[in-house]
């Protein structure tokens, strides 16, 4: 979308295809650090994506078994915003898509899916892609693969790709706030670490747990969470978890009750 933007408002006509209706996606991390502010700056975006709802981070505080104290100071950078800025990516995107709308050169085809490439000559000219009307062709000088990890475009391009095992996975969920919550952003002990980022009303908390603790997610029917004797519900379609009791997580949760009031219940996990 950046790229777009960009391309847009220096006169190139562009097209950028999103496979999705929207840009929700709820459980990504939504920082925007300190530099891409000042991008933002530069580009004249500055004062408009301020007045977004969005949370002002100037220090990140981490506490470790009880005890918190800072862990990063933003105050002393050199740039226009001495904070990070917490936005829901979903708002960020649709406000560079508002950005980047007026401009005559840009267009943004929603609910359109690129399922290959054009070639001719040996020279990739576009995509083709699915849209709710039929398949289309979308011709381009330049076309660029921005599909996410998951880029149907690279393996149509044969691309190589070098992937790197990862022992680990992210777990996600929401931890009721209250208003006088610290606006604490790591928690560690018991052998754990959570974040919880502020979302207003919830905490948005991801812990790290070990790839052969992933919950066997089925996307149907109750599920466990191996090892806990955590019982979990799956909602088929959205890949919800709902924990009643957490099981390898205690401990994570543990130390979010031992800096109150962040105490959780019953909480809704993603993953
Ligand atoms: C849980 C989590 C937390 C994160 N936290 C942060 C953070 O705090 N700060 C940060 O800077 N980064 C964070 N990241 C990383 C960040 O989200 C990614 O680096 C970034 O989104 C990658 O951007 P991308 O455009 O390459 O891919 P994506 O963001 O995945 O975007 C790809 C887009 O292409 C669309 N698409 C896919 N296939 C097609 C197709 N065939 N045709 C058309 N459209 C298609 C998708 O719907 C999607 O909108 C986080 C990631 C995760 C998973």
């Amino acid at each position: 979308m950046m790229l777009g933007y960009l391309l847009a408002r220096a006169g190139v006509e562009v097209t950028v295809l999103e496979k999705h209706a929207d840009f929700f996606r709820d459980f990504r991390g939504d920082t925007i650090h300190p530099a891409t502010t000042d991008v933002l700056a530069e580009l004249g975006l500055l004062e408009e994506f301020l007045r977004l709802p969005h949370t002002e981070i100037p220090e990140l505080r981490l506490g470790v078994d009880g005890q918190t104290s800072g862990l990063v100071d933003f105050r002393h950078l050199p740039t226009r915003c001495k904070f990070m800025a917490f936005m829901p990516q979903w708002d960020f995107l649709n406000f560079l898509a508002a950005q980047a709308k007026p401009y005559p050169a840009f267009r943004l085809e929603m609910s359109t899916e690129a399922t290959g490439l054009l070639r001719h000559g040996g020279q990739v000219t576009g995509v083709r892609a699915r849209t709710a009307q039929g398949d289309v062709e979308i011709r381009a000088d330049l076309t660029v693969a921005c599909d996410g990890r998951f880029s149907v475009i690279r393996d149509h391009a044969d691309l190589p790709l070098r992937e790197f095992p990862m022992p680990i996975d992210a777990l996600w969920f929401r931890v009721p706030r209250s208003e006088d919550a610290p606006p604490t952003l790591g928690y560690l002990g018991g052998g754990q670490i959570v974040l919880a980022i502020d979302r207003g009303d919830y905490w948005q908390c991801g812990t790290i747990i070990g790839k052969r603790n992933t919950p066997a997610d089925s996307g149907h029917g109750p599920a466990r969470l191996p090892g806990s004797g955590g019982t979990c519900r799956s909602v088929p379609g959205r890949r919800t978890l709902r924990a009643d009791r957490l099981g390898p997580n205690q401990a994570a949760l543990g130390a979010l009750q031992s800096a109150p009031p962040l105490v959780p219940a019953r909480p809704v996990m993603y993953r």
